[in-house]
């Protein structure tokens, strides 16, 4: 990754203060840093709250836009999503605008930090895919009473995020990778995760590699979260998974990440922008710090982030918290918890190690469109989707009175993914909202776009239609699952 070097030698970052205690973590963060002496300047732009309230939609200003483009690094406080001003969160834009894909989150017992697992040592890390799944953010209402939120997993997505994942653990000498999904039910989509890492991992033998189902890493983390080293996961499942483990350890006070790309690296805390602490000086900036420390790594200023961790770490030893920790009698501000890592700037911990990094090898990809061609592939089928107050017993006569001498029969209707017709017996509640199964009455040839809109035609001059999707079989293989009751 190439970075901006300034005339005095210096890799240059976007700083972001950020909303709410954004400021007061990423002052604290910028002075200690500085205190180390590493080879960095800042350029600072805005975004969030202040953006949104000069009427720009998407939170983001241009210049920032351009000084990221620049920099290709960024350190950043939490980014408030008023309600009111804009639609989108310029989290969410600025993790898109720049395609990282990658969202690293670790967190570790950290001394003085009291929790149901101290003791324990945890260690680990959360590697969540950061621009696709249903975060897209692709959603229609279907009818005035269902909504669809579309869940888009692709391979080269897939690919990318468990390289990046098998990569960042040799980069901190880690051992062990889980990948945790729920393909057992979404077997496309979280199944494309799966599949992707069971075709990669050959390829790291130094590393440890199994699946796990998602809602079993969830209760293991809790039971036995020792056993995890890293954690790669789809979007949704990563936002909950690292907020459960940055509880284990402490809460959100405690937990840094880095949203990483091929071109740009975002580094910024999980929490947001609490402002009920702004300006206070009582919260914690240790999660924005070590956001600070992995953004020196990525910078490749190991010395300086090992600095800071130590420090930090003796800093804590020596019982100097803040409230979120040690309550209002025992702590101390903002500012002079930063002084006191300042101030232990080259001790280190003897009790508490800092783990030795080296260079992440950022996965290389062709940029081009990733076009995954089968050898073979054919349409079988259209599901036409109906808006009806009918129960199914009625409509499924009815639509197969309609497709009577139509290229393509009715195979079953189902209801919120379970077949009401022909019935099985479900107890099913149904919605006005019906996915429509047609298969070709020819199941050797190809349906074409012609029979599966001829049909829709017919359809549509009786019932509300309001989305098709085509059935594809790809190499012989469907390309589509069956409702729950559907043989
Ligand atoms: P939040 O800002 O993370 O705060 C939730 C609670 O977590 C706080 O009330 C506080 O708990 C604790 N906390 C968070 N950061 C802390 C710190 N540094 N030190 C000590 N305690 C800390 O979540 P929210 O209130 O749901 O969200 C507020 C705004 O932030 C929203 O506009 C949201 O959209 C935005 N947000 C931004 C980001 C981001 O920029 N990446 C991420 C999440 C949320 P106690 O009340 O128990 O003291």
């Amino acid at each position: 990754m190439k970075f901006h070097i300034t005339e005095d030698g210096k890799k240059l970052v976007t700083l972001i203060p950020g909303d709410g205690i954004g400021p007061e973590c990423i002052t604290a963060t910028q002075r200690i840093i500085e205190a180390t002496g590493a080879a960095v300047a800042w350029e600072t732009r805005a975004a969030g709250a202040s953006v949104f309230q000069q009427g720009v939609p998407s939170g983001v200003l241009p210049e920032t836009i351009e000084s990221i483009a620049k920099t290709r690094v960024v350190l950043k406080g939490p980014l408030e999503t008023p309600v009111g001003f804009g639609e989108k969160s310029a989290n969410v834009t600025l993790r898109k605008l720049f395609e990282t894909y990658g969202n690293i989150r670790p967190v570790r017992e950290m001394p003085g930090v009291a929790t149901p697992f101290t003791g324990r040592r945890l260690d680990l890390v959360v590697v969540r895919e950061n621009v696709e799944d249903l975060y897209a953010g692709i959603e229609h209402m279907q009818t005035p009473g269902v909504a669809q939120c579309l869940k888009l997993i692709s391979r080269k997505g897939c690919e990318k995020i468990v390289r990046l994942a098998f990569e960042f653990a040799r980069s901190e000498g880690r051992t062990k990778v889980h990948c945790a999904t729920k393909s057992n039910i979404m077997k496309q989509t979280e199944g494309m995760l799966k599949r992707a890492f069971e075709a990669l991992a050959p390829e790291y033998p130094d590393i440890e590699a199994s699946h796990i189902i998602i809602d079993n890493c969830a209760h293991q983390l809790v039971k036995r979260p020792e056993q995890f080293d890293v954690i790669v996961t789809t979007n949704m499942n990563g936002d909950i998974l690292s907020d459960l483990t940055s509880g284990l350890i402490g809460g959100l006070g405690f937990a840094p990440s880095a949203n990483i790309g091929s071109e740009v690296a975002i580094f910024e805390a999980v929490h947001g922008s609490a402002p009920k602490y702004a300006g206070k000086d009582v919260i914690n900036p240790t999660a924005v710090l070590m956001s600070g420390v992995m953004m020196l790594r990525h910078l490749g200023e190991f010395e300086a982030a090992a600095k800071i961790e130590h420090a930090l770490l003796v800093t804590l030893e020596q019982g100097i918290l803040t409230r979120d920790i040690a309550g209002d009698e025992k702590s101390v501000g903002t500012r002079a918890f930063a002084d006191a890592i300042i101030g232990n700037l080259g001790k280190k911990s003897e009790s508490w190690r800092v783990r030795d990094h080296k260079p992440l090898q950022m996965p290389t990809f062709p940029t081009a469109p990733d076009v995954v061609k089968a050898r073979t592939r054919r349409t079988v089928g259209a599901d036409i989707f109906v808006e009806t107050s009918q129960l199914p017993e009625q409509l499924g006569p009815a639509l197969e009175a309609l497709a009577e001498g139509a290229a393509l029969k009715l195979k079953m209707i189902s209801n919120r993914g379970t077949k009401v017709y022909p019935s099985v017996g479900a107890m099913t509640d149904c919605v006005d909202h019906y996915r429509c199964r047609f298969i070709g009455r020819d199941a050797a040839s190809e349906v074409t776009d012609a029979q599966i809109l001829e049909l829709t035609q017919r359809i549509g001059a009786q019932y509300r239609w309001m989305h098709i999707e085509k059935l594809p079989e790809f190499d012989g293989e469907a390309g589509y699952t069956k409702a729950q009751g559907e043989d």
